[in-house]
């Protein structure tokens, strides 16, 4: 259900974006956030599934992962595709996380002069 709410906002976004329509849509590029609790295969399905229903059944729908982005309590900032890591630099498992958590679009392509 996660995954569908999230496609969903995807596909609304990116079609208010200027100059995108239904018709020029070539592909949508995600990033998805390791940390976000999202599950890439499913959000994928969710995609092609709202996008059929919204005339984007031409339209590639690329995720990317991303790896999270921590902070340790010394300072060290580290990429990790898990929360459940230890410090590169000092071992500790006391960290923040930066980023990682989100799901976002990076960038989408369109079909020029459509
Ligand atoms: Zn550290």
């Amino acid at each position: 259900m996660h995954e569908l709410s999230l496609a969903e906002n995807i596909v609304k976004t990116v079609l208010k974006t200027d100059g995108v329509t239904v018709n020029n849509l070539q592909s949508l590029h995600i990033n998805c956030g390791v940390l976000s609790g999202a599950n890439i295969e499913s959000l994928k399905f969710n995609l092609e599934l709202v996008g059929e229903q919204s005339g984007l059944e031409d339209v590639d729908f690329v995720i990317h992962p991303t790896p999270a982005k921590l902070q340790c309590g010394c300072g060290y900032c580290y990429n990790s595709d898990s929360i459940f890591c230890l410090c590169p630099q000092c071992g500790s498992s006391d960290h923040e996380v930066i980023d990682g958590g989100e799901v976002s679009i990076e960038f989408v392509e369109i079909i020029e002069d459509g």
